[in-house]
């Protein structure tokens, strides 16, 4: 947008006046550019993650920062933890009923709304962070991700990668793929459902009660995120063994929500920058994760925390079991069934690309 169109938009803002009241209080602008009366607004942003926890809580903080920066003050945000305002597993509803203008979480947590929302989060065995971010904004995945999230009336963006995730921590070795039966494990979404299929017991707990679940026993393994996330849980004073790799959550992208009224209430420039700052969050998190991943396992190795690789016959039957459980969303909907087409298509094609670019290269750089 050039500064006329700027400019202009400002112009129809102020002309639009008292009809934008949808989402808070409204005040007076201080210092608009052109010097017309800019109504602020007054966001809260629920999440699902614990308050200040790297990378999640962190990053919705800095979303919320970097929201209020851009739009020059226009936008308030005040981000609510976990628990603070609505339990982080409210966040969804909490968002779509106006409690909250917007939400920080990851999709796979509303599969009881959507069993779709799932595609948005992580597939086992799918899209890494690189081909997620091809997909939603080059490959058609957004649209399907609106169109989802449109009956909710939330407008959804992608806000954070992870990266691949770990395998999670286990209280006992896993030697081969029967020592998964049995198994009692935090691991939310289609992974779960996969673990679930090969004689597992899935559990979904918010991050803040992880430790305490693993440490008394109440499961016997855990996923979380990978090092950096893992260490700040203190999870390897609670289990013995780390695996990998994080087959059920290769590129998790971490979700923002907007409730639809709310943002409709904002100027188009308002819109862009929340959109903006969305796709900022979104590169500077992944970088964050990797930068800090790498530093928190070698304090782990220097803890002594003993790290393994899955066993090929459980990651054979884990890859296995993913596309029968993948497929099965297909039939939900028809929209499920849409993105399930979308996102095989993307991922054949992407795959084919990435066998002679990516790993060609991971491969070639070990030697
Ligand atoms: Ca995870």
């Amino acid at each position: 947008m050039d500064r006329r169109d700027f400019v202009r938009n400002l112009g129809l803002t102020a002309l639009a006046g008292g009809g934008l009241a949808a989402c808070g209080r409204e005040g007076e602008g201080d210092g608009a550019p052109g010097g017309q009366t800019q109504q602020t607004h007054e966001w809260r942003m629920v999440t699902t993650w614990p308050e200040n926890f790297p990378g999640m809580g962190t990053g919705a903080e800095q979303l919320a920062k970097r929201i209020q920066e851009m739009s020059g003050g226009r936008i308030r945000v005040t981000v609510y933890a976990a628990g603070k305002l609505v339990p982080a597993f409210e966040s969804f509803e909490a968002v779509a009923d106006g409690t909250a203008q917007m939400g920080h979480g990851a999709a796979y947590y509303w599969k009881g709304k959507s069993k779709a929302a799932q595609f948005f989060s992580a597939v086992p065995f799918g899209f890494t962070a690189q081909e997620m971010n091809a997909w939603l904004y080059h490959g058609g995945g957004m649209e399907l991700w609106e169109e989802t999230y449109a009956e909710f009336g939330l407008i959804p963006m992608a806000a954070a990668n992870t990266g691949v995730q770990m395998a999670g921590w286990f209280n006992r070795p896993i030697n081969d793929v029967d020592d998964l039966k049995g198994l009692k494990m935090r691991i939310p979404g289609l992974g779960g459902e996969v673990l679930e299929q090969l004689g597992g017991s899935p559990v979904n707990l918010p991050g803040g009660e992880i430790f305490t679940a693993l440490q008394n026993g109440t499961i016997d393994a855990t996923e979380w995120v990978g090092p950096w996330n893992d260490l700040a849980f203190g999870l390897h004073k609670a289990a013995d063994y780390y695996y990998y790799p994080g087959w059920h959550e290769p590129g998790t992208t971490l979700e923002a929500f907007v409730n639809r009224e709310a943002f409709e209430a904002l100027s188009d420039d308002l819109r862009a920058i929340v959109r903006a700052a969305c796709q900022a969050a979104n590169l500077d998190l992944l970088s964050e994760f990797t930068a800090r991943n790498h530093e928190a396992l070698e304090t782990l190795r220097d803890e002594g925390v003993e790290i393994r690789r899955l066993p090929d016959d459980a990651l054979t039957a884990l890859r296995e079991t993913s596309e029968e459980v993948v497929a099965g969303i297909a039939g939900d909907s028809d929209l499920a069934g849409r993105i399930h087409d979308s996102y095989r298509r993307f991922r054949e094609r992407v795959v084919a690309w990435h066998d002679i670019s990516e790993r060609a290269y991971l491969n070639a750089r070990s030697g």
